[in-house]
Parts: C-alpha cells; structure tokens; sequence
C-alpha cells in the first residue's frame, strides 16, 4: 500500500496488541516481567495508546539460553546463507513499510518523511550486511607467509558468539538494523532488548524472523527496562555486548561487561560542533545549520548543537537562520504541513524544559524560541537557538537531545577548532564553507568520528558510525561494523 499523504494511517490492532512479546527460540511468549506494563505513549498528544507486559529476568536467561543452543549450527552456515537470510529480512521490512512508517509517526512523533527515511535506512543496512556476508566465505583462510617451508600460516574470521543488543529509543528500528544485522551476517546469535518507550515496532523484528523461516535461537527479543539490560550484560552466554543510549547507561554496561571480560561496543552520546567559516554560503549554512539540530527535534546523538560561526558574517548568518526557524511548522503527524514533531518521551520533553528554565534564569541571549509549545498539547518544544552561549554553561557543555542550539563565534580558524574540540564527546561535526580544501583541513583536525563537509548529515551503510573520546567504543556500519562481531583466528600448521 503507498500513500500520497502526509496523514498517519492506522495501525494494524495486531501490532500494538501483543499479549505475547517476549521472542525467544523462534515463538512468542507471554511476558513474566512486571508488576508495571511498558506503556507507549502518542507524543503529539501525551496519550496512552498501547501497554505490554515486559519480558522477566529469567525470560533474558531463556533467551541467552536459546541463542547459545543456536550458535553452533549459525555459525556453521556459509554467509551466503546468511545472506539470504538478511535479504529475506529486507523484504519483510519493505513489506511492512506502511505499518513500520505508522508505527514510527504514532510512539515518536515524527513527520513522515523522517519515519520513511528511518525505514529505508533499516532496510539498506540488511541489503547492505547481506552482501558483505556473501563476501566473508572468500575470505577465509588466507595465506601468511611465515617465512619457513617447513610451515604454513591462514588467517579465519570467526563470530564472537551469542550477543546482547541493547538500544535507545530516537530512532527504532535504525539502531537495531545497524546491530541485528552485522551480528547475524558474521554468524553470532542475538537477545535484541529494545527501548522500553519504542518496543512495538522492534518487535515487527520477530514477526519477519518467523515469517522467513529464521533458524529458531538466531534472533531473540526481550521487551524491558533496566533490569532486562542489565541481566543481559551479565548473562555468562552472552559473549558481547553493543549498546546504543546515554553515557550513563554506557558506563553502567561497560562496568558489568568488564566484570567478566566480554567485549562492549559503545555509541553514546554527543555535543557536536559545526563549523560556519567567514567565506561559507549564508543560505547553504543555513540549511545545513538547521537541519544539524532540528530533524527529528533535535533528538540525534548526533546532532549539531554547538554552533561555531565567523565573527565577520555571525549577525547575517543569525538573522537568516533565526527566520529560518521561525518558519519551520511544528505539529503532530496529524498535521500534514508539519516540518518537527515532538520530543518522543515525557522524561525527554521534562528534561528540555528544564534546560530552557535555567537558561532563562540564568539570562541567556535567546534569538529563537526558547519555550515549549503548550497550545499544541502533547511534548511540543519550540526551535530554540541561544547566541553567545558562555563555554562554560551547560547548554553549551551538555548534550540536551532537543531542537536547542547554542551559538559561538571565533576571529581565527585556529580559536574555532579549540571551541570545537572543547567537549568531552566526539561523535560528529559538520564544516560550512567556500573554499572546500580549507573546510577539508578543518574537517581534518575535528576529534569525530563522521564530519559532513558542506552537506547535511548523510549517512550510508557503508562509512564508520562511532565517537571519539565519551562518545562511544568502536564503529558501527561499514566492514568495521561486521568486525565489530568477529574475531581474527590464525592457524599454523605443518606444510
Ligand atoms: P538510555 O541509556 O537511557 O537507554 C538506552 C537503553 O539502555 C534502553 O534500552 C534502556 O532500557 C537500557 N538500559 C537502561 N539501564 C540499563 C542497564 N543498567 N544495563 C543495560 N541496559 C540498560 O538512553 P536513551 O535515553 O534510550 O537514549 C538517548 C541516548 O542515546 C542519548 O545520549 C543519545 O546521544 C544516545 N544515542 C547514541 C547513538 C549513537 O549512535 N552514538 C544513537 C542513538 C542514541
């Protein structure tokens, strides 16, 4: 089914009904967590519109269980099969796409060209894993020279073994694909723990997997809070962890990861800075600027929410974005017109607010909203840019993950990659500018791990997604992505 409409279509009632959510070996389960129901919430509207019973703590262990049963005869499949697999996986998600974009529009609140942009990207990174699958089997076995005839070296690729898979909530389904995938295609088995604010369209994951015949144990969901992630971490099967949310949580994963010496991938958070030299584009800046922090209302872990600009074009360029914001509609999925949607979460939409509180207490140079929406009901924050934001205040320090964007400027290139580099994280950065070699070298001495040059914030299966310093541990996407879930065996032998 397509539609021509930016309007919400229904929910299939069997999608947001599930009396049995917990996946574990190949069937559903009634859920043994609990006492409290997780509950999914109309962000537009601050509505309730579904609730499921969680998965328990001994559900993780069933789940870990099966995943360890189904390791052997996973890990056995050529990756072609694997391949198959995925493929067969991709298909399952373009078929649902309709639902998946419904879905994504009703729990976070999202226009629906971003909901469709979220399920394109989930379904290019299984076509995308599927292919490097098919790619590992030619890569077995390859020769070392050891330097004596007498002996032999190759060098094997094998999975790490059953993996917890534990993400956030901004962008479900996204995440997921980018761990689910290149877990499966190096030949590990999963327990997949969604956001406990986002379960429902995750679990469409085990709908698919049912469907094509995925060997039962290869992919298991357990629906829950902390006590689920946590007792995945600390499940003697599960031989790695990755993890998608906050610095808190991350450090909370790596600590209980280090007790038994499983490796941890880790993508955390970010207070990204983007870089708007003296000879940029006003108009291009603007653009990139505002897409940087007000797609899906600011809640990237990447979103650019330090602003650099050239003292010399700072007032031209503030004007213009200013007007810029000041044009974009916000409303709910119902609104066909709207640009930004809403923060997804209560507690997101609390902790903004109060940000915007203590900024205005504290007398900052708001240029831009700077206040929640209230007439619009629901978790509705206005696009809001500060200027001249003191480096020492936490709306410049903090990542906020809302359409909240603080401005500096700089006299020398040199003053703008120390403003840039003051920050604990290193997650992304974007450089505007004319001269593409000069915003290149800047590029060059950004601490990120992606930096978009004149362009807004593309991202493709195949380049590394991952931070430098407090941002995370390792990279998703990309061959390393497929790394990230296997270990190097070398084998000597007598010639
Ligand atoms: P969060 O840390 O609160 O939760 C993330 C996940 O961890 C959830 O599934 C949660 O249930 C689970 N969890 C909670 N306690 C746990 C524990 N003790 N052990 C194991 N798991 C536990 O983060 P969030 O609010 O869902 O997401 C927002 C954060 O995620 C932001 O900081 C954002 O920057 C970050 N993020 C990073 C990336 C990236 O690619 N670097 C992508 C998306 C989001």
């Amino acid at each position: 089914m397509t539609t021509h409409s930016n309007q919400p279509t229904p929910v299939p009632a069997n999608l947001l009904q599930r009396d049995k959510a917990v996946y574990i070996n190949g069937s559903w389960h009634v859920g043994g967590g609990g006492p409290s129901h997780l509950a999914f919430v109309d962000p537009s509207k601050a509505t309730t519109f579904a609730t499921l019973i969680p998965g328990s703590v001994e559900q993780v262990a069933l789940a870990a269980e099966a995943a360890a049963r189904a390791f052997g005869a996973w890990r056995a499949t050529t990756g072609a099969e694997r391949a198959r697999n995925l493929r067969a996986i991709a298909s399952g998600l373009t078929k649902r796409k309709p639902d998946l974009v419904a879905l994504q529009m009703l729990n976070n609140g999202k226009p629906r060209f971003e909901a469709e942009i979220d399920i394109d990207d989930a379904i290019a990174t299984f076509e995308y894993y599927a292919d490097l699958a098919e790619g590992i089997d030619g890569q077995q076995g390859q020769t070392v020279d050891l330097g004596d005839t007498a002996l032999a070296g190759s060098t094997y690729f094998e999975p790490l073994g059953p993996v917890g898979l534990i993400v956030a909530w901004n962008f479900p389904m996204v995440t997921t694909a980018w761990k689910v995938a290149p877990a499966l295609a190096a030949g590990c088995t999963a327990v997949l723990k969604p956001s406990e604010f986002t379960t429902l369209a995750e679990l469409i994951y085990g709908d698919i997997a049912s469907e094509i015949g995925l060997p039962p144990g290869v992919l298991n969901i357990v629906p829950g809070g902390a006590d689920v992630g946590a007792a995945l971490c600390t499940d003697r099967r599960i031989r790695k962890v990755s993890f998608t949310g906050s610095n808190a949580t991350g450090s909370r994963v790596m600590a209980a990861a280090a007790n038994r010496i499983v490796p941890v991938s880790l993508e955390l958070g970010g207070k990204s800075p983007i870089i708007i030299l003296e000879d940029a584009d006003i108009d291009q800046a603007v653009e990139i600027a505002s897409a940087g922090i007000f797609f899906n209302c600011g809640q990237m872990c990447s979103a650019t929410s330090r602003l650099i600009v050239a003292a010399s074009i700072a007032d031209e360029f503030a004007a213009a974005l200013v007007a810029k914001a000041k044009l974009i509609v916000v409303g709910g999925p119902d609104n066909p017109d709207a640009q930004m949607g809403p923060l997804t979460t209560r507690e997101q939409f609390d902790k903004v607010t109060s940000v915007l509180n203590q900024a205005r207490t504290d007398g900052l140079n708001c240029i831009a909203g700077g206040a929640a929406d209230a007439a619009l009901g629901g978790f509705f924050i206005q696009p809001t840019i500060y200027r001249d934001v003191p480096a020492d205040h936490p709306v410049w320090r903090n990542e906020i993950f809302g359409p909240v964007l603080a401005i500096r400027s700089f006299r020398t290139v040199d003053e703008a990659v120390v403003l840039a580099n003051g920050t604990d994280f290193g997650l992304a950065a974007t450089v505007v500018g004319g001269d593409k070699d000069t915003a290149e070298a800047v590029a060059r001495r950004i601490d990120a791990g992606h930096v978009w040059v004149n362009t807004p914030q593309l991202i493709f299966p195949n380049t590394a997604w991952g931070g430098f310093k407090a941002s995370g541990i390792g990279r998703e996407l990309g061959p390393w992505g497929l790394a990230a879930y296997l270990g190097v065996k070398h084998m000597t032998r007598a010639a």
